[in-house]
């Protein structure tokens, strides 16, 4: 194939999805262009001219993939030849059951096989505009998307369809939830728009229960905003809910918290002081996000107080909440199935832009994105099976989010892999080999080695070609 323009995929953005992206495409033989900006033009948080450079911690975090979802995700890219597994596994450092890398060696072991890849040439430059003879084009720029190219494609998609902080509320596991206590019910039973009158989880709170939990909200730790994130427009609808506290004390119970319209079928006669709400977050019903609960208290600050919540003493968090300056689209809205702008299909979008999280979340989805830019030349491209993690994760960006149409923060917020998002199993594991029954944590345990196992044998049929998958004629 000779790399006429036509064949050529540009790749904007060399971060973790570029990189990763960039080296999919060309091991299929097929030319590459990466333009990334730095050091031309820098960004708030990189700190140097590398590729895949790690802005923050140097963990990878579980490496696990027996019973954790990242880990799983480690296990599938190596499967899948990532560049970034590979260069993370040869520049590991003691780190426990993480897999943490010299950031360093990484960096210059990802930059050095990509600039020997005889198909991939690497620009240094700022791409402001993709040129509309790109017709098969990479966009995996990153939270700290330029604001030239991150205007471009505002324009592209509509101002509300681009969001340049998170406000992320925490996401619960729905079968961690004490439903003894909570209870479905929509306010005032009202059904409206695809609704049935019952679609959320009521959590109730007595007075005293109501108080001691809004000083907890304002004397707990909260993380601070690094400096250049601190024009963060807190617009009303998205204010941490530990501002709301710290507004006053009946704040809460007249904004999320309030308990109008909802009666506690475990104890009708009693009415609740102030109720939490939590609104289910993916088509699977697995997850249940907790509305207006967007805060920046640190993660073990979250888990301990709104563990005080009547109904979550045992909750499981899929996601905990923050407030961060980020670039990322509504991507359920505007993306295809293969990551593709519905608007503009020669634009292909990977990373933390689509509204995942993390940095090996964000090399999955370039390592997608760069084999269907690939298959794009080519005429099938089959989706990875929705039972593997990253079939998962593509699957929430893609479209298995569940899209709310109340007021506040835009539903859709970056999500990290988790187990939340995989299809229930067919049958529970109930039992040890040895034929005794599982036992509390056990059967935890037991259902998450169960989806691992699942999904890597999955994954292998994908990799061999299965041909039972969903298969999406490339136009
Ligand atoms: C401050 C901060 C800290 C974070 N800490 C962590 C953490 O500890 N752990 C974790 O798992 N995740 C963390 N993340 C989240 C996220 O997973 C990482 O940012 C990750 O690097 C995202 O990968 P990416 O490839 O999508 O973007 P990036 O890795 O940021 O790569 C995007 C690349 O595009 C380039 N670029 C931008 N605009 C243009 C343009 N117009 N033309 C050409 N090039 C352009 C940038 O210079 C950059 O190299 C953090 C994010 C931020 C902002």
């Amino acid at each position: 194939m000779s790399p006429t323009q036509k064949q050529v995929i540009h790749v904007i953005g060399g971060g973790l999805a570029g990189s990763e992206a960039a080296w999919q495409a060309a091991s299929r033989g097929v030319p590459i262009v990466l333009h990334e900006m730095r050091p031309a033009r820098p960004t708030e948080a990189h700190r140097t001219d590398g590729l895949a450079e790690l802005v923050c911690s140097n963990s990878l975090r579980s490496d696990d993939h027996q019973n954790n979802a990242v880990g799983l995700l480690h296990e599938e890219m190596r499967r899948l030849n990532s560049l970034v597994m590979r260069a993370a596994d040869l520049n590991q450092v003691p780190a426990g059951g993480a897999l943490a890398v010299d950031r360093d060696g990484f960096s210059a072991a990802i930059t050095e096989a990509l600039a020997a890849h005889p198909l991939i040439e690497i620009v240094r430059e700022e791409i402001a505009l993709p040129p509309p003879e790109w017709d098969n084009v990479i966009v995996a720029t990153g939270p700290l998307t330029s604001p030239a190219l991150a205007e471009a494609i505002g324009q592209l998609t509509g101002e509300d369809s681009l969001a340049f902080f998170d406000a992320i509320a925490p996401i619960v596991h729905r079968d961690s939830i004490d439903m003894d206590v909570a209870w479905f019910q929509s306010r005032y039973d009202k059904a409206g728009p695809g609704g049935t009158g019952a679609d959320y989880v009521n959590c109730p709170m007595d007075r005293a229960q109501y108080q001691a939990f809004v000083a907890a909200l304002v004397a707990g730790d909260k993380t601070s905003f690094q400096e250049w994130e601190k024009s963060t427009p807190y617009f009303d609808g998205c204010l941490p809910i530990e501002v709301m506290a710290e507004r006053g004390p009946e704040t809460l119970r007249h904004g999320p918290m309030k308990p109008f319209g909802l009666t506690n079928p475990h104890d009708p006669q009693t009415k609740a002081y102030a109720i939490v709400q939590l609104r289910q977050d993916n088509k699977l019903g697995t997850l249940y996000n907790m509305v207006g609960f967007q805060t920046k208290l640190k993660h073990g600050e979250q888990t301990r107080i709104f563990r005080t919540i009547p109904g979550l003493e045992h909750a499981e968090f899929a996601r905990l909440g923050g407030l961060h300056r980020n670039t990322f689209l509504n991507s359920p809205k505007l993306l295809d199935g293969t990551l593709r702008l519905q608007a503009m299909p020669q634009l292909r979008f990977a990373g933390q832009i689509t509204g995942c999280e993390g940095y090996v979340e964000s090399a999955a989805i370039g390592l997608l994105a760069g084999r269907f830019a690939v298959a794009e030349h080519r005429e099938q491209i089959a989706l990875p099976p929705r039972t593997t993690a990253h079939g998962a994760l593509l699957a929430y960006i893609t479209g298995d989010h569940f899209g709310a149409i109340d007021a506040g923060p835009r539903s859709y917020q970056p999500m990290n892999v988790n187990f939340g998002l995989f299809p229930p199993l067919a049958q529970m594991p109930s039992k040890h080999p040895d034929g005794t029954r599982l036992r509390g944590p056990e059967k935890t345990i037991a259902k998450r080695r169960a989806i691992c196992a699942r999904a890597l044998s999955d994954l292998d049929r994908w990799i061999g070609g299965a041909k039972d998958e969903t298969v999406i004629a490339a136009e």
